[in-house]
C-alpha cells in the first residue's frame, strides 16, 4: 500500500506537464520506485546540513541532479539554516533565483530545473530561547549568530516568522479553531487557481511569485493610504527594491486567497508583518565605542533589567548613536546602560 505523505495532503496538484517534468528527474538520478510510471505528487526533500554541495546542487562524475533539482516543482526544506556551511549556502543563490542549475563537467554541461518552494527553519540565537527568560545569549552573540545567513540569501526569503513555544495551558483549553490541512489546501487551490486565470496569457507565469515588474505595475496597484504605510515601513527597515517586490507579490496573493480584485490596506498591513526577523534583529543592541580596542561589546549582559528598560526608553538608534559619539570607555558605557534612573 502507498502512504501518502503530509506533502502530498497538503501541497496543490501538480498540472501533467509538472509531474512529467519531476518524473524525468527522478528516473535519471535512480530513484523512480517499482510500479510508479509518473510521480503525481509535489516532491518534498529535506537534506541535512552535513550534506555535502554536489548532493544539494548537484554535480559528481555523471553530473547526477542534486536536492535542489529532486525538489523541482515541490519543497525543498533546510532544517537549522545556520549549521548549513557558508559555501553551500552562497552556492543555493543561483538555484533559487533562476530556478536552475548548470552543472560543467568535462564531456559537457548539464541544465536542470530547480524551481522550488524554499522553506527553512532555525533558531533564534546559539541557546535557541531567545527573547524568553531563558536565553543567556549577548545580542552581538545573536547577531554574529543570525550574520552566517548572508543579506543575499535572508533577501530572497519572502517571509520570516517567529514561532512561539506553545504554551500547555493555553493550547489545552482547546478553543481556538485550527484549520486542517485539507482546509488549508483547498485555500491554496482555490487562490492557485485565481492566478492561473489572470495570467492565462502569460508565458512562463502561472503564479504571483513568478511575476515581472511590467505585470507588478498591471495587478499590484495601491491606494495611497497603502502606498504611504509600504513606504514609510521601508524606509524604516531599509528594504531593497527586491524585498518591496517580495512584499507586493505577498500583498497580491493575501487578496487573492480572499478572492478579491484590488490589494487592499489590510493586504499591505497583513505582509508587513512577515518580516519578523527584520524588526528582532533591529532591536538587538551591540555596543561600541570609539575608545572599545577589544572586542568587549560581546560582554554586554543581556536579561539585565536595566538594560531591557533602557532600551525600551530610548530607540536603538538613538541609543547607538548616543554612544558612538560620546567615546565612552566600555566601563562608563556599560554604567550608562545599567543605570536605574529610578533612584536617582
Ligand atoms: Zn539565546
Amino acid at each position: 500500500m502507498r502512504h501518502i505523505t503530509t506533502a502530498e495532503m497538503t501541497t496543490p496538484e501538480m498540472s501533467e506537464a509538472e509531474s512529467l517534468e519531476v518524473t524525468k528527474i527522478y528516473s535519471i538520478s535512480g530513484f523512480l520506485s517499482d510500479g510508479h510510471a509518473l510521480i503525481k505528487s509535489r516532491p518534498f526533500r529535506a537534506p541535512h546540513h552535513n550534506a555535502s554541495l554536489n548532493a544539494l546542487i548537484g554535480g559528481g562524475a555523471n553530473a547526477m541532479p542534486g536536492e535542489v533539482s529532486l525538489a523541482h516543482n515541490g519543497v525543498l526544506f533546510l532544517d537549522e539554516l545556520a549549521k548549513f556551511p557558508n559555501r553551500t549556502l552562497d552556492a543555493l543563490r543561483q538555484p533559487v533565483e533562476d530556478k536552475k542549475v548548470c552543472i560543467s563537467r568535462v564531456n559537457g554541461t548539464h541544465t536542470f530545473p530547480s524551481n522550488f518552494m524554499f522553506v527553512t527553519a532555525m533558531n533564534p540565537c546559539p541557546c535557541g530561547y531567545f527573547p524568553g527568560r531563558k536565553c543567556t545569549c549577548t545580542d552581538y552573540e545573536i547577531i554574529k549568530y543570525r550574520n552566517r545567513i548572508s543579506g543575499p540569501i535572508m533577501d530572497r526569503i519572502d517571509i520570516q516568522k517567529s514561532v512561539h513555544p506553545v504554551n500547555f495551558f493555553e493550547a489545552s483549553k482547546g478553543e481556538t479553531k485550527r484549520r486542517t490541512s485539507a482546509e488549508l489546501r483547498a485555500v491554496v487551490e482555490r487562490a492557485r487557481k485565481i492566478q492561473q486565470e489572470r495570467y492565462r496569457n502569460e508565458e512562463a507565469v502561472y503564479c504571483n511569485a513568478q511575476m515581472t515588474t511590467s505585470l507588478m505595475q498591471q495587478y499590484c496597484g495601491l491606494d495611497h493610504a497603502s502606498l504611504e504605510l509600504l513606504k514609510t515601513t521601508c524606509e524604516a527597515f531599509g528594504y531593497s527594491a527586491r524585498t518591496i517586490h517580495k512584499l507586493l507579490r505577498l500583498a497580491r496573493t493575501s487578496a487573492d486567497i480572499d478572492g478579491v480584485p484590488e490589494i487592499r490596506s489590510i493586504d499591505i498591513q497583513k505582509v508587513l508583518r512577515l518580516r519578523d526577523l527584520d524588526k528582532s534583529n533591529s532591536s538587538l543592541l551591540v555596543v561600541k565605542s570609539a575608545r572599545m580596542q577589544d572586542q568587549r561589546e560581546c560582554q554586554v549582559p543581556v536579561n539585565c533589567n536595566q538594560l531591557m528598560k533602557k532600551r525600551d526608553e530610548l530607540h536603538n538608534k538613538e541609543l547607538l548613536q548616543t554612544i558612538e559619539h560620546s567615546s565612552r570607555s566600555f566601563e562608563e558605557i556599560m554604567d550608562f546602560l545599567t543605570a536605574d534612573d529610578s533612584q536617582e
